[in-house]
């Protein structure tokens, strides 16, 4: 193959395990083993004959860069060569339909137009970051928002309701004698059971609404758009749904929940203060739902 680096040069370049190619104007002038094994071939020929260029194999995938960022009379080497080393990863499928993230090396050769590639897999470093992202505001265990996110949110639609006069109601869930559960079945069939009033209660809400746990065995639930008595019907929907849930596997359970609407004079210190006063009361009879305005 007839390239502007050496023989020598690219008996390492072969070594190396990441994929590297050597391309020119979007042609692959030199690919290693490792790329070759990536795409499961055996030859440059055999990789041209099924794709026009490989920067077609980037797919879209977390705002990583693809063809469609470049602009047309503009090759997309020489564009990431100009762009920050942070902008240069993509995703590629590889042979056994694996989605694989890369962030690329970019060597210019000296006076040629011929750029060195090398494919850094940092798959496990993306789903790791991702992971950690995710988790900074869902809860781990249910998967819904937590306390952080909910406070975030709860913040942002006050000021919008504020702003709109819209009506917005707050329920407040509290899952009744929950520590008898991990008292008698364990701690993990307690998990199971949490997991499992969240599923019925998701089920429920509209897309709209905003489903955070609020702390142990504590739910709380934003209704935009929704006044006190439709939050009421709403949290008694859910108490009966819970309150009649079958699961063989796991004991039956109940809750009890708080309900009220943001008013004028409002602060969200108020609104929670009076929404865990309306669920106090509410716990007075358990299985049962409160409603304060
Ligand atoms: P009440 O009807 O008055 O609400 O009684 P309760 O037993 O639910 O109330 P209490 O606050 O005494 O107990 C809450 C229990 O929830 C205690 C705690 O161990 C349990 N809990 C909190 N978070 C978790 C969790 O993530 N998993 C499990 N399994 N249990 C949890
Ligand atoms: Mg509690
Ligand atoms: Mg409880």
């Amino acid at each position: 193959m007839k390239h502007n680096i050496d023989d020598t040069v690219f008996s390492v370049i072969n070594a190396i395990p990441n994929p590297v190619i050597v391309i020119s104007n979007d042609k692959l002038q030199s690919v290693n083993n490792a790329f070759l094994n990536f795409f499961s071939i055996t030859s440059i020929e055999e990789f041209n004959n099924l794709h026009t260029s490989i920067a077609n194999l980037f797919i879209k995938n977390n705002g990583f860069f693809t063809l469609s960022d470049v602009d047309n009379d503009e090759f997309w080497t020489d564009y990431l060569f100009s762009r920050p080393e942070a902008s240069r990863i993509v995703s590629i499928i590889d042979s056994h339909n694996n989605l694989r993230d890369f962030e690329m090396t970019l060597k210019k050769i000296e006076h040629a137009s011929e750029y060195i590639v090398v494919f850094n897999d940092i798959t496990t470093y993306i789903s790791e970051k991702n992971e950690y992202e995710y988790f900074a505001y869902h809860d781990h265990l249910t998967k819904i928002y937590n306390r952080q996110k909910f406070d975030e949110l709860f913040l942002k639609e006050f000021e919008s309701i504020k702003r709109y006069k819209d009506n917005f109601s707050v329920i407040l869930i509290d899952l009744d004698k929950f520590k008898i559960v991990n008292d008698t079945f364990g701690h993990l069939v307690g998990d199971l059971v949490l997991v499992a009033v969240v599923g019925i209660i998701t089920k429920e809400l509209r897309v709209n609404d905003i489903f955070a746990r609020w702390g142990g065995e504590e739910f709380i639930i934003l209704l935009p758009r929704t006044d006190i008595n439709g939050a009421y019907i709403k949290a008694q929907e859910l108490r009966q749904s819970i309150e009649s849930y079958v699961n063989k596997e796991l004991p039956p359970i109940t809750i009890s929940a708080g309900v009220t609407q943001v008013n004028n004079s409002d602060s969200i210190n108020s609104c929670l203060k009076r929404v865990d006063d309306a669920l106090y009361q509410a716990k007075e009879k358990r299985n049962d739902v409160v409603k304060l305005v």
